[in-house]
């Protein structure tokens, strides 16, 4: 957790009203609800649609309460040759496969490669072919939380809490989840920030590996309960009044099967980068073409792939992730839930547990609980509004008792 960003208050022995924003990535409705997560402990629980894509898509939106066609923020890598910041690391294709294929490998590569580009956002090459960087961007170059990190400029609700001078206490999502819990306690211990928002990330790598059923993910989420009561309780000594509000950016399916997409289009002989270019995420494969022709025979490869569909222009925009410009893809196969793409860009080997699925998708859907009794957001977008209502009031109350 930064230091809270603290805004000069009148002095009080107490702190009036605190709102705790915890959001615990992956913890879906489904394994919430079989958990009976803070059971007892919350007013109002719900479902919450999610958004189509990944945390980098959920959390722009539930930032800026906009819908990723909106924010700008899809998946992290797209197919632009001429915006590529990559051009000039050719040369990391010529490192051995059996070195470069280790996560850990990559992930020392990516933080070099990251730091080296002036990327302040979360960055990690994953497992795109070296070969194939020269042709892609990469879209989360700054770091969301900070004043201009959303693509298309809108301000989140932390770029409104600062111009408002509401004084809150942030997580730091680079630093581990017991260093923010523990700066999270001595913000409340300050009783100068109105508004505290929690980033609680591992279990989301947990259930990746071991899948949502798993008695890892279990135990996880009985020690988030213990660390959000015992957070809960802290600020009840601080504060007359507090909130809480939990929750999540969207859920986790058990991999059932994986389809290897890639070699479909590799089989078809054409050229990367001079006939088509693709993205391979997780759970979709997305297309732009380059030449006549080519859309068609893509098509034509995947159209009896029982596992996934063709996400055609109109579903794109009820789902709220069609782009006028194609930037993500113009064409887009989205996999069934608990397919998974593999290998795909995003990494070589099967894993347990994935998101990244039509919203409809039970599995996929959100989780939202809170200690008062309020119309919880139906979908992501929605959060926005309540967590900066919600700091808001705390911070009219603290200028009244001035
Ligand atoms: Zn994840």
């Amino acid at each position: 957790m930064n230091s809270p960003e603290l805004r000069p208050g009148p002095p009080s022995s107490r702190g009036k009203s605190l709102t705790l924003a915890v959001f615990i990535d992956a913890l879906g409705a489904e394994v919430a609800e079989r958990h009976g997560f803070l059971e007892g402990h919350l007013e109002t629980r719900a479902r919450v649609d999610t958004v189509l894509g990944y945390s980098c898509t959920c959390v722009p939106t539930i930032l800026t309460g906009r819908l990723p066609e909106e924010h700008g923020h899809f998946s992290f890598f797209r197919f632009d040759p001429e915006r590529s910041p990559f051009r000039g690391l050719e040369w990391l294709r010529f490192m051995p496969k059996a070195v470069t294929s280790r996560a850990r490998v990559r992930n020392a590569i990516s933080k070099v490669v990251g730091s080296y580009l002036g990327f302040n956002g979360y960055f990690n090459l994953y497992n795109v072919p070296f070969e194939r960087l020269p042709y892609l961007d990469y879209t989360e170059r700054k770091d969301l939380y900070e004043p201009g990190g959303i693509i298309e400029g809108q301000e989140t609700l932390f770029d409104h809490m600062r111009s408002e001078r509401i004084s809150f206490a942030l997580a730091d999502w680079r630093a581990n989840e017991a260093s923010n819990v523990e700066a999270l306690g001595r913000a409340i211990r300050s009783r100068e920030v109105d508004f505290a928002y929690l980033y609680l990330a591992r279990l989301d790598g947990i259930m990746h590996a071991a899948g949502p059923e798993d008695d890892a993910a279990s135990a996880h989420i009985r020690g988030y309960e213990q660390t959000i009561l015992r957070m809960v309780d802290l600020a009840h000594k601080n504060y007359d009044q507090v909130r809480l509000h939990v929750f999540s950016d969207h859920g986790m399916t058990p991999i059932r099967e994986t389809v290897d997409i890639r070699s479909r289009i590799d089989a078809l002989g054409l050229t990367f980068g001079r006939d088509y270019g693709a993205v391979y995420d997780s759970t979709m494969a997305r297309f732009w073409y380059l030449r006549e022709g080519v859309q068609g025979r893509i098509e034509d490869a995947l159209r009896h792939c029982a596992q996934g569909r063709w996400f055609e222009a109109q579903q794109q925009k009820l789902a709220g992730c069609h782009f006028e410009d194609a930037r993500y893809g113009e064409g887009m196969f989205l996999l069934n839930p608990g397919v998974l793409l593999c290998p795909s860009d995003m990494g070589e080997r099967p894993i347990a547990g994935m998101h990244g699925y039509h919203p409809a998708d039970a599995d996929s859907t959100a989780f939202f609980g809170s200690t008062e009794t309020i119309a919880p957001p139906r979908r992501l977008d929605g959060l926005h509004d309540l967590l900066l209502g919600s700091a808001r009031e705390n911070s009219a109350l603290r200028s009244e008792a001035a």
